[in-house]
């Protein structure tokens, strides 16, 4: 049985007084002995804000992007080992945002999830197709290829150590939500992938998913067999929101 999990991606959004606040709130409705991980992405900048905010708790402090280079010349770039002095035990790599508004290739979500591995850091490898490629038929082709990318580039003793977000683009931000059947497809068919590299790890392997998971369609998400989980955008920017898709896992 996989523990669930939920993280929050706050995208680029916040300020100190806001972060203390939202943080403070979701630790206070917090269930002291949860059957659910919990996690919270934050800017890079709010690292250390937010490593002093949920020390002692149960959130885990989590980055959105991490560098795939160890260090040196690279301006404006994070390394995996910078985050993981700030307590970071999650990075989110290969997000659909920096996929389409960074240029980043399935080569460097592939490197970046390495990189982030070698620190001791648990990349959550995002996956996901545009509305074209789902109409197209293309879903399995391009959300498994995406995959299959980042496994080529582990060793597979390395894979269990991974977790997967599949969050179709069409879904993100949107407010369109895949059906819970729609969702299960697709994470049974990565399941199938991760199998193919690690029998023992695709059972042990946590796939989140994310696109508008909200607390009114949390429940059915996360009854489905292969859904571990949400990666939430929107929705973890309002405590209440966060507080009740964590519910909705730990009753599932
Ligand atoms: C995300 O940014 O990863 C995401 C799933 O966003 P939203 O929940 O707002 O669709």
């Amino acid at each position: 049985m996989r523990r669930k999990f939920v993280a929050g991606n706050w995208k680029m959004n916040g300020d100190l007084a806001s972060n203390a606040a939202l943080i403070s709130a979701v630790k206070a409705g917090l269930a002291a002995e949860g059957n659910v991980d919990v996690a919270t992405c934050v800017p890079a900048p709010y690292l250390a804000q937010v490593q002093a905010a949920v020390s002692g708790s149960a959130i885990g402090l989590g980055a959105q992007d991490v560098s795939a280079h160890a260090a040196g010349a690279y301006t404006g770039e994070v390394s995996a080992a910078m985050l993981a002095e700030f307590a970071c035990k999650y990075v989110i790599v290969g997000h659909s945002e920096r996929r389409a508004y960074h240029g980043e290739t399935d080569a460097q979500v592939a490197a970046k999830t390495a990189a982030a591995l070698k620190s001791g850091l648990t990349p959550i490898v995002c996956v996901g197709e545009t509305l074209a490629q789902r109409e197209a038929a293309q879903t399995n082709a391009v959300v498994g290829g995406q995959l299959d990318v980042v496994l080529a580039a582990l060793e597979a003793g390395q894979v269990e150590a991974i977790v997967v977000a599949y969050e179709p683009v069409w879904a993100i931000g949107t407010g369109k939500t895949a059906t819970p059947e729609m969702a299960q497809d697709v994470h049974a068919m990565l399941r199938a992938r991760l199998a193919l590299k690690s029998v023992e790890a695709a059972t042990k392997v946590r796939i989140l998913y994310g696109g508008s998971m909200k607390p009114d369609n949390a429940k059915e998400l996360l009854a489905m067999a292969d859904i571990d989980g949400g990666l939430i955008g929107g929705a973890a920017l309002k405590a209440a929101d966060f507080l009740a898709i964590v519910q909705a896992a730990q009753s599932n």
